[in-house]
């Protein structure tokens, strides 16, 4: 398993990097080694996810539907399906993903917290190349930043989803959008992200 090289883009005035160093508590090295660490986690996270959908190749309609509904992960954070297209979908997903983690040179971009409208935000893709890290991503534990990661990967093709008009963050929200709503737990980026830690969590 090969991933491709971070290239890492601080901010080029000295004084706002210093500051940026100082509202991270870190050491640039430091910063540098945890986001490759992530990075690797988030690796692994995808590959096993990956390795999961493999079980649905070279099955009949019926039995892609049946195998689906026996993975209690899949269901949980997916719902349940009624079409190999709904599950197809799924993989096509995660298939995309793994292809950009593994495939891709990607470049990381660390900005103050400043930077971004929202002080909540943890990251945010520029483009397919390009993810930005803020520093609350930072504050999280690893495992939690390395779905962090997946969940920004969704963001390239979908936004976040809704629910009653809420945006879908956190556990719960994401378990209820795949009971009531399971077309939109499909396209979640935080549906993903559940699902990827807590695969990795049993598997690891
Ligand atoms: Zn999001």
């Amino acid at each position: 398993m090969k991933k491709a090289k971070l290239k890492f883009k601080w901010p080029i005035v000295n004084k706002k990097k210093t500051k940026l160093l100082d509202e991270l508590a870190l050491s640039q090295e430091d910063a540098e080694h945890l986001i490759e660490q992530s990075y690797t986690v988030a690796a692994i996270m995808i590959f096993l996810a990956k390795a999961e959908m493999k079980k649905f190749e070279d099955l009949s309609k019926e039995e892609v539907i049946k195998t689906w509904s026996r993975d209690v992960l899949l269901v949980e954070w997916f719902g349940k399906v009624e079409k190999r297209k709904e599950v197809k979908e799924v993989i096509k997903r995660t298939n995309s993903i793994y292809k950009i983690i593994f495939k891709n040179k990607l470049k990381v971009r660390i900005r103050s917290s400043k930077d971004t409208a929202s002080a909540m935000n943890y990251g945010a893709f520029l483009s397919k190349n390009t993810i930005t890290l803020f520093p609350k991503w930072f504050s999280k534990s690893l495992e939690d930043r390395a779905a962090i990661i997946i969940h920004e990967f969704i963001h390239l093709s979908q936004p976040d989803q809704k629910l009653d008009g809420q945006r879908v963050y956190g556990s719960s929200l994401a378990r209820r959008l795949a009971i009531e709503k399971p077309k939109k737990a499909r396209k979640s980026a935080e549906n993903y992200e559940w699902y990827c830690l807590e695969l990795y969590q049993i598997k690891k």
